[in-house]
């Protein structure tokens, strides 16, 4: 109780911040106590003040693993015009600077020293930190050690190792935003994290109005929205550079100021674009997933996703870079059933191993369900980070706003689950739909299913609103489906409960396609 009080007074003293966001207490707190810790954040959660603040209460020199050399720099300037004595070693520097450092460091003049993970394979190096006391060691984008992270550095190998070497062990304290199991998983093995307690934390972002769109025309969509959001900086992202060109033509001659920004164009005409929208002159950028990384840009209104992205970690990264400056903007994925197809061909043409591209799938399947999900999406996302401090229903994204009638369609879940009971969960979501709507397809009659009692059982409705419902009974958890490129359908527990009559299924449903389901029974 009394350190985390005196962590509190240095926050307020050396920061100017009142208080600890829950998160940032617990992981101080844990080791304050002792304990090594995962903390899982997405950017701009706040890690950096995680160590910080406890190095400035270690005796000692904390030590900072951090691959990103150009940054190393401003976080230390940063550091020291806060009173706080920081410096870094990287390959910019020269031997004499190097050895200033760490006389520096020996000498008790630092509280923190940050360096690059290759550093750490030099004999000589080693030999000299293990002089000094070293009573915590943070490890930035602690993922780069798995490989099942995306951005997998074969240096953080070093790591364990140079921590095994020194005289005493120190505490280790590992950041990431990347919240996958598979990854926490390795991260606390490759750095061999003794009792280490995971936090995943930062990842609600009350400013921002989540939406999901499906059967918009999307080029209509993008147009209305930009010509009524004239003068508030968006970013509208696609998944091709075609189709970048594209939007980027049709948006220009409607006389909106555009920019386009993607990995096919020359450097220059690239930097210019940035520029151009980092300083208001176009206010919409259309680009490709190449755009963003690394751009501060607090004022940014709007992002809108022209197609649904490979996985819920990329699409909350790039509709995050809205509303950076806390003020409400908006974050709206335009859904169609094609960009999953795209999704999974990306998939199969990729060199991945067979094991990665199973996890791709899953994960692929999980941002449909986004796309599917009547829950509150912003309680979706914090889910499936596994962010728990945070969960609460936000009344702002297109779930929680729906206002459409909540109708009983427990009848035809029902037959949605007998059929797919009756062909032996061994088929896909299209040939279920086209069974249940009475198709005479060849391969309908190939395997006999028009004699089932379940053939035509939602004839009323349209193949296309029938796969629908499917997609939401697979999102809400009823149905499930199997790995790989080639899902099939397949019964869950909760769907036997309806099956057996001991639970209903509600869903929210528009007028006509409320008149459709009740012509179905
Ligand atoms: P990260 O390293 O996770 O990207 P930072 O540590 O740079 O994030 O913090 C992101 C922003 O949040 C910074 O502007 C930081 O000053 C601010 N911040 C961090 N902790 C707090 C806090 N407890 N109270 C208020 N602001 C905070």
């Amino acid at each position: 109780m009394e350190q985390i009080n005196e962590a509190i007074a240095l926050l307020k003293q050396y920061y100017g911040y009142p208080k600890f966001r829950k998160g940032q207490e617990q992981i101080v707190t844990s080791l304050l106590n002792g304990y090594d810790v995962i903390g899982i954040m997405p950017t701009g959660g706040g890690k950096s003040i995680c160590y910080q603040i406890p190095a400035l209460m270690l005796p000692g020199v904390t030590l900072v693993v951090s691959p990103l050399i150009s940054l190393m720099k401003d976080q230390v300037d940063a550091l020291n015009q806060l009173g706080i004595p920081a410096a870094y070693i990287n390959s910019t520097l020269d031997w004499q600077e190097v050895e200033q450092r760490i006389r520096d460091a020996m000498q008790g003049k630092l509280k923190l020293l940050y360096v690059a993970p290759e550093r750490l394979e030099l004999g000589g190096f080693r030999q000299r930190m293990a002089a000094l006391n070293i009573p915590l060691v943070a490890v930035d984008e602690a993922h780069c050690v798995s490989q099942w992270g995306h951005d997998f550095r074969p240096s953080y190998a070093n790591i364990a190792p140079f921590i095994d070497e020194l005289p005493q062990r120190p505490l280790v304290a590992a950041f990431t935003a990347t919240a996958t199991e598979e990854v926490t998983e390795d991260i606390a093995r490759l750095l061999r994290l003794q009792t280490a307690e995971a936090h995943v934390t930062g990842f609600g972002r009350e400013n921002l109005a989540l939406s999901v769109l499906r059967g918009e025309n999307k080029r209509d969509f993008v147009l209305r929205y930009a010509r009524a959001h004239t003068g508030r900086p968006g970013i509208i992202y696609a998944a091709t550079r075609r189709e970048v060109d594209e939007l980027h033509a049709h948006l220009g001659k409607s006389g909106i100021a555009v920019g386009k920004y993607h990995a096919g164009l020359p450097d220059s005409e690239r930097a210019r674009s940035q520029e151009a929208f980092l300083y208001d002159d176009i206010r919409v950028m259309i680009a490709t997933n190449a755009f963003g990384m690394g751009i501060d840009k607090s004022n940014v209104r709007y992002v809108i996703h022209y197609n649904m992205p490979k996985n819920m970690e990329s699409y909350y990264q790039e509709a995050g870079r809205a509303g950076r400056d806390g003020e409400p903007s908006e974050c709206i994925l335009l859904f169609s059933a094609q960009d999953i197809v795209t999704q999974k061909f990306l998939i199969e043409q990729g060199t991945q191993s067979e094991d990665r591209k199973l996890l791709d799938y899953r994960k692929l399947q999980l941002m449909v369900d986004y796309c599917y999900t009547p829950q509150c999406l912003h309680s979706y996302i914090l889910q499936y980070f596994g962010d728990t401090i945070e969960a609460k229903a936000c009344g702002e994204c297109s779930s929680c706003k729906d206002e459409r009638e909540t109708v009983d369609i427990t009848v035809e879940a029902q037959k949605i689950f007998s059929c797919v009971r009756r062909m032996g969960e061994r088929f896909g979501v299209t040939l279920v739909a086209g069974v249940l709507k009475g198709s005479r397809a060849q391969r309908i009659m190939q395997n006999r299913f028009d004699k089932l009692p379940t053939h035509g059982a939602l004839n009323t409705m349209t193949e296309k609103a029938i796969a629908d419902l499917i997609n939401v009974l697979i999102a809400e958890g009823y149905l499930g489906l199997t790995e790989g490129q080639y899902p099939t359908v397949k019964l869950e527990w909760p769907a036997v409960d309806v099956l057996k009559g001991s639970a209903s299924v509600f869903q929210k449903v528009s007028r006509p396609e409320r008149h459709a389901a009740a012509a179905a029974n």
